[in-house]
C-alpha cells in the first residue's frame, strides 16, 4: 500500500549516535538532522533542529537550505510504501529478575528495611545485568505485561549515585537483538493495569523505587 508523507523529515531516534552536535550551541547529541525519506540521506549536516528549544532554538529546515543555495524546490510530499513494522518485545531469555545482584539493591538496603526493598523491586520487576559489575536493569513493561526493553545502569553501592566515569554506564537490553522495533513505555507502567492508587511520575527509576518504598499508597 502506498501512502503520502513529507519528503523531508527529522530523523527518527534510534540510538545516541543518531543525534549530533548542534551547529549553533555545539551541544553533543542534541541535534536532529532532516532526511530525505526516499533516499534515506541527510540533506546537509547543518540542516536540522536543535533539541534545546529554549536555550538554543536552532532550526534550519530543508526549504530554507534549498532557497539559500538557489536549489530547485522539490515537492513537499512523496508517495512511499507504507511500512508497518510491529513493535518488538524482549524474549524470555533476555529477562533477568535477579535484582539482589545489583549495587542499587545494596544501596537501598543500607537505607531502608530490606523487606520493603524486596517488595518494591519485585513489584517493579527490577533485574540485574552482568554488563558491568552488579549493574541493575530497569525493565519497561507495558500495561499488558509485555517487556518493551530494559535499561541497564551502574550505581555506586555506597553513594547510590550513577557511575558516569570514565563513561556513562547506560545500556539497553534490546540493543543486541537484530531488527528490534523499539517502542518505549514508562518504567512501572505495568502497575497501571487495574490500579486504583494515584499515579505519580518522577524523572528517574531510582526515585520511583525510593518513593514506592516511602509512599506505598502511590504508584
Ligand atoms: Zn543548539
Amino acid at each position: 500500500m502506498k501512502t503520502s508523507t513529507y519528503k523531508y523529515q527529522l530523523e527518527k531516534y534510534t540510538n545516541p549516535s543518531s543525534r549530533y552536535a548542534c551547529p549553533r550551541c555545539c551541544e553533543e547529541h542534541q541535534f536532529t538532522r532532516y532526511i530525505d525519506v526516499e533516499t534515506g540521506q541527510y540533506i546537509h549536516p547543518d540542516v536540522g533542529k536543535c533539541n534545546r528549544e529554549n536555550k538554543c532554538g536552532y532550526h534550519y529546515p530543508p526549504r530554507e537550505y534549498f532557497a539559500d543555495n538557489g536549489m530547485p524546490q522539490s515537492n513537499d510530499f512523496v508517495m512511499v510504501e507504507a511500512k508497518v513494522r510491529p513493535m518488538s518485545f524482549l524474549p524470555g531469555h533476555a529477562i533477568n529478575t535477579n535484582f539482589k545482584e545489583s549495587n542499587l539493591y545494596d544501596f537501598l538496603c543500607s537505607h531502608f528495611d530490606a523487606n520493603d526493598v524486596d517488595r518494591v523491586m519485585k513489584l517493579y520487576r527490577v533485574g540485574s545485568s552482568t554488563k558491568w559489575s552488579k549493574a541493575v536493569t530497569f525493565y519497561q513493561i507495558d500495561h499488558w505485561g509485555r517487556y518493551r526493553t530494559g535499561k541497564i545502569m551502574a550505581y555506586n553501592p555506597i553513594t547510590g549515585r550513577r557511575i558516569k566515569e570514565p563513561f556513562n554506564h547506560i545500556a539497553w537490553v534490546h540493543s543486541d537483538i537484530l531488527d528490534f522495533n523499539l517502542k518505549q513505555c514508562l518504567f512501572g507502567e505495568h502497575l497501571l493495569a487495574g490500579n486504583t492508587k494515584p499515579a505519580c511520575i518522577v524523572e528517574s527509576e531510582k526515585t520511583a523505587l525510593i518513593m514506592a518504598i516511602k509512599e506505598p499508597d502511590y504508584i
